[in-house]
Order: C-alpha cells, then structure tokens, then sequence
C-alpha cells in the first residue's frame, strides 16, 4: 500500500468463520474494512442459544495455526473441548478407543460455529478500521466496479463502494455467481445422496457426560453413520448422517414408531443418551451435504472468493472450515508480499490454493467410506497401528495420512501424493495380503486397537491457554 493515499477499502461478504478471520487479517494490514453479513450479529444471542443452535466443529491444526497467527486462539480454546480421540460404538455395544495421533499434541479440539464467530467478530471490532454490518444480504456485486447492493431486514438497500470485494458467504456463494457472470468460469457442484440430522446428548444430572467427554464419537453400520461432538457443558451433539432414500433412509423413517426401531436396531445405545429420541429426529430439519469446485477464485484485483465460497467438502474430514481459515492465511501472505499489486497477489494465492482444496475434496470423499465402514474393520485398525508403528519408526519418511491432513500444514496435495507413495509401497511389500490371510495377527493387532475406554481420561475439558 502507498503511504498517501487513504488505504484501500474492503467490502467482506458473509462473516462466517472465514469472513470474520479476514476481517481481522484484512484490519491489521490497515485496510478500510466493512464486513457485511445477512444474518443477526451473533454477539447478541444468548450462551443458551449458542449450544441449541450452533453446528460443532473440529478445529484441527490448520486452524489452529491461523486463529494464533490472528491473535485470537487463546479466546477461541475457551469455549472448546479437545477430543484425544474417536470412541467407536459397535453394533452389540462393545466401545473401544482410537487416538487421533502418536502423541498427545495430535488431538482436535471440538467447538461450536457459532461461539468461534463471535470470538472472532469480538477481536476484529475492536480495530477503528473495521466495522460490521449485520441484517445486510449482498444481492448483486459489480465485478469490475467493486461495489455491491446490500438488502437490510428491513426491506432498504444500499449500494457500497469499496476497492475490491470479499466473498466469504459460503457454498452458494453471491459474490462468486456475479464474479462469474458471463465469464467463461468453471463451476462444479454435486450433492451426497445422504443428508444430515442433529440430536443433542444432554449431560447426565450435575453436568457430568454420558459418554467420554474427550473423544468423538462414532457410530458407523456401513449405511448409516453418527458422529458425535463434546461440548463445555457436559452434553454432545450428535448428528446423524443416512441416505435420503432406500430401505434405511430418512424417507423411511417418518413417524415415531419406524424412529425408534429404526435405533434399536442399528444403534441401540443411542435411545438411552437422547432422551426425546423421536421427537428431535422427527422436528429437527435435514441438512443436505453439498461440495463444489470453482475457477478463477478472482477477478483481477477487484473480487476474490474464500472459504465455502470457492470450495465446499463434506464434513467427513472435519477439515472444511480449517482449509477456510487457512485460505485467509495465505491470502494474508500473499497480499503482504505484492502490497503493490493485488491482483498480482490474489492470482498467487489461488496458485497456492486451488490444487490443494481439490485434493482436499477426493480425500474427503475417501475418508466417508473409513468412517461409515470400515473404522470398525479388524484390517483397517491393524493398518491404522502399522502405520503408527512406521510413524514412530521413521518419523520423517513415513507419516499417515490421517495425521498429515489434520495435524499438520502441509499441503493437501502434497499429503495425498506421499499417501499413495506410501500405498504403493506396503501394496509391494504384500502387506495388504498378509493383513488379509493373517488371523491369528489380526486378532492380536485387533487386541492392542481396542483400548477399552475406561482407560481414556474423563476429566471435564481444560483447553490449554496457548498454541504453538
Ligand atoms: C454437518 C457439518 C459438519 C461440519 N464439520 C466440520 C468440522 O468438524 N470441521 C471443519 O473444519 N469443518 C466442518 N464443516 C464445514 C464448515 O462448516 C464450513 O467449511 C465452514 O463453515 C465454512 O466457513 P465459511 O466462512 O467459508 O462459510 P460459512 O460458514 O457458510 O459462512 C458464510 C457466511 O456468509 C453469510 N452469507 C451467505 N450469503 C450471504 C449474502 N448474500 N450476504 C451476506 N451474508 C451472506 C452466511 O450467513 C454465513 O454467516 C462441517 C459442515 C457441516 C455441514
């Protein structure tokens, strides 16, 4: 930036976990920022509403990284919980414990959307140069002028000038759809043919959890899976993933009596922990699980996309909103190293971006199928253990891929790339063959994987205060 000129002014849309990460990188860089968001401002909702209506997270990482870089992870640990690792619920009842990494630094940290936006909307509004608009939904951007209309509640609109635009307003992104008007731009979206439900796991009387707080929990039957969050207050949220048509669908499940069979069946711990089983499986809406891919990310240096805005995954990674926050990073990077020349900047940051979120999107996709069917598999635990056990062995050379994508910052293409090497290589040296042929190794193997769960600590969650 010049020095005499008065700094550049932003235009952010949608102040979600990306928006608002930006709004604090983008204020600190001294620009002129104006971050509008169609919804309520959520600083005013009360702590009551925050856990009934927020969606939980795993704040992984990468996330982490970014959040310490803009100064606000410590606010954000607050108000988390750290998993060590996944319970898995077996259909006859049996748990047992999977650490999400080979040391204790390699755990996730579960939090609710809503209470990491306000953090992060709190820091951002304490800058002069920063202000937030809430109530105000973008209808149209002018690409090439920079400016966009915003509708307030109330009906009124406004058209805002700024020097470029943000859009970090999601999946179905408004700015992406004007940024690429008669454009000759690469859009892909596709839909699972599952969807997605909530039901809350209250704490037991006195606040103490039902299940292990620390830990995730998992429920997968191969076609139909629940994945559980820890929150502050002892309760969790579970959400319930299952095709939206088919002999075990939401389809099917429509009245009271179909619900509760449906569970006793296919998850019969799970009627003890929810109370009003059928009336929230019944009330709550059904999400739909979209992803999508896009090209450009920019418009010369006047708008330029982040976040869901220019790649949403399925959640089955948990990594959706930490490669959000990551996007912002190297964002910030790259316009701290072209501070004369933003489109030189954005160009560089969707080099840096795009082939990464691509991978991001296949890992995904692949990781769906380990949690609904085979994280309960005898072979996948043995490889999961084998693969700790070259971790340990050769930590430089050999790192699973579960720990590269989520505990690491490298590069999610470069993570899928070294996986398939790795493949390759215990594919040459027979390993899958002999998981397969061995039992009496697999049942050992079987042995060491399934901790039982008592030996996982259940103290109630103090996040640590700092993150390196
Ligand atoms: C069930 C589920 C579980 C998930 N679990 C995880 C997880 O464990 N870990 C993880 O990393 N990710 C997870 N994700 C993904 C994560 O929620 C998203 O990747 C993340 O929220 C994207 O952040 P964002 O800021 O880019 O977009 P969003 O969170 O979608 O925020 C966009 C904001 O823009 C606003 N907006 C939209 N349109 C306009 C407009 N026209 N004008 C003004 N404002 C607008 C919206 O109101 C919203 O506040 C999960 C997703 C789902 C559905």
């Amino acid at each position: 930036m010049t020095t005499n000129a008065a700094p550049p002014r932003a235009l952010i849309v949608g102040a979600g976990p990306a928006g608002a990460l930006m709004a604090i990188l983008l204020g600190r860089r001294g620009y002129r920022v104006d971050a509008y968001e169609r919804r309520a401002d959520p600083r005013q909702l009360p702590d009551a509403d925050v856990e009934r209506r927020s969606i939980n997270l795993g704040l992984s990482h990468r996330g982490i990284t970014a959040l310490t870089r803009a100064g606000v992870i410590d606010d954000v640990m607050r108000t988390a919980v750290r998993a060590k690792g996944r319970v898995i619920h077996a259909s006859d009842g049996r748990l047992s414990f999977q650490p999400y990494g080979s040391n204790e630094r390699e755990i996730l940290y579960s939090i609710s959307r809503i209470a990491l936006n306000r953090e992060l909307i709190r820091h951002a509004d304490r800058m002069e140069n920063v202000r937030f608009h809430f109530g105000m939904r973008c209808d149209e951007v002018d690409r090439d002028a920079a400016t966009a209309v915003f509708r307030g509640d109330d009906g009124r609109t406004e058209r805002v000038q700024g020097d470029f635009v943000v859009g970090a307003d999601g999946a179905y992104s408004t700015v992406r759809q004007w940024m690429h008007r008669n454009e000759r731009a690469d859009f892909h979206q596709e839909y699972l043919d599952w969807g997605y439900k909530e039901l809350l796991i209250p704490a037991a009387p006195g606040g103490s959890s039902r299940i292990e707080l620390e830990a995730l929990h998992i429920w997968p039957r191969g076609d139909a899976l629940i994945v559980s969050h820890p929150n502050p207050d002892g309760s969790h949220t579970a959400t319930v993933f299952l095709p939206w048509e088919g002999p075990r669908s939401f389809a099917t499940l429509q009245t009271e009596t179909q619900v509760m069979r449906f569970f006793a069946e296919a998850f019969p711990d799970v009627p003890g922990l929810v109370p009003e089983l059928a009336r929230e499986f019944l009330g709550h809406p059904t999400g739909s699980l979209v992803a999508t891919r896009t090209a450009p990310w920019h418009h010369r240096d006047r708008c330029v996309l982040v976040g869901d805005g220019c790649h949403a995954v399925y959640p089955f990674y948990g990594q959706g909103m930490n490669a959000g926050l990551e996007d912002c990073l190297v964002l910030d990077d790259q316009l701290g190293r072209h501070p004369a020349d933003r489109q030189a900047a954005f160009a560089a940051y969707q080099n840096a971006r795009k082939a990464n979120t691509d991978a991001l999107l296949e890992l995904v996709k692949d990781n769906f199928d380990e949690l609904r069917d085979t994280a309960n598999q005898p072979t996948f635990v043995a490889r999961k253990k084998l693969d700790l056990l070259l971790h340990r062995l050769f930590p430089e050379r050999w790192i699973p891929l579960y720990t590269m994508v989520v505990h690491t910052t490298m590069p999610y293409a470069e993570a899928l790339r070294r996986h398939r090497r790795q493949e390759r290589l215990l594919r040459r040296l027979g390993v899958d063959a002999v998981l397969a042929l061995a039992l009496p190794a697999l049942v050992a193997a079987r042995r060491l994987a399934f901790r039982p769960v008592r030996g996982v600590p259940s103290a109630k969650a103090r996040p640590p205060l700092t993150h390196a």
